[in-house]
């Protein structure tokens, strides 16, 4: 059985009307996965169904993580579990510096892990973990001092999420449109953050409108998305394919497959 196993998933929005509509996925660690499908076909919500966001309700189906549902799980429980979700729209949050949110997501993973009872990491160690990752992100010393995502760009925006996933060890990432926005160089960065974490204790879901991300990660396995559904599946040859047709093939009659949304 693979870490992440995604068994015949519906979900519903609020008011009732369903969105993914019965979604079978398995990924493992050192495996990416790419999700490519057009705007609107309900990829963001599977990605919000499977953090356990409450907007987002599963009305049938599971969500495996070693073997156990967590279907039922709030999403900092699922993190401690080690799923990390990097949203396509971060928040600001202002007051907070990057480096204090850095360290305190760390320690509230390590609470967790150690039964609830705090074990705060030596802050010489932080030092240490955070300069490294930095390093090799290609993150400037000067961010951590910043409030978090305030007044970021797009491409600050996503290279501290690659940080704190860097810092936060998931064995899962699942990356929504982690491409939107970004400039080439900074598209590159982001890119080979997540490539370089991916191995024997991570894999990765790559959600992508556009085919670009998936020059800079390889995936080993390509989902097309539409209309709540796994429609065709694949190796990376399917996402030259999807970037040389587009998704027309795949949108149900009527449906518009372009546009930013
Ligand atoms: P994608 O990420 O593939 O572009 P989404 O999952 O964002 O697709 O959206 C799928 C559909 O669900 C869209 O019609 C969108 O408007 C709708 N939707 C998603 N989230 C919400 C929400 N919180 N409230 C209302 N509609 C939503
Ligand atoms: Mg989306």
């Amino acid at each position: 059985m693979a870490l992440l196993e995604i068994k015949n998933l519906h979900v519903s929005l609020e008011g009732g009307t369903e969105i993914v509509r019965g979604v079978d996925l398995s990924v493992d660690r050192n495996e990416v996965h790419a999700i490519m499908g057009p705007n609107g076909s309900g990829k963001s919500t599977l990605a919000y169904a499977l953090m356990g966001h409450p907007a987002y309700e599963v009305t049938e189906g599971e969500i495996l993580l070693d073997g156990e549902d967590v279907v039922e799980m709030g999403a900092d429980e699922r993190a401690q579990r080690g799923l990390f979700l990097a949203f396509q729209y971060p928040h600001a949050v202002p007051g907070v510096t990057v480096a204090s949110f850095l360290r305190s997501a760390v320690n509230a993973i390590r609470k967790a892990r150690n039964g609830g009872e705090d074990d705060p990491i030596k802050i010489p160690e932080f030092r240490k973990e955070l300069t490294a990752a930095m390093d090799s992100l290609k993150v400037p010393k000067e961010m951590t001092s910043r409030y978090l995502n305030d007044g970021f760009s797009g491409g600050e925006k996503k290279r501290v999420e690659i940080l704190q996933m860097a810092l936060l060890k998931p064995q899962i990432a699942v990356l929504d449109e982690t491409d939107s926005g970004l400039d080439i160089d900074a598209l590159r960065i982001v890119a080979d953050g997540v490539q370089s974490l991916v191995g024997p204790e991570m894999g990765a879901v790559v959600i992508t409108h556009y085919q670009r991300i998936l020059n800079h990660i390889e995936p080993d396995f390509v989902h097309v998305f539409a209309d709540g559904r796994i429609v065709e599946e694949g190796g990376p040859e399917l996402a030259h394919k999807l970037e040389a047709e587009g998704y027309e093939a795949f949108a149900p009659a009527g449906a518009a497959a372009g546009g930013e949304s």
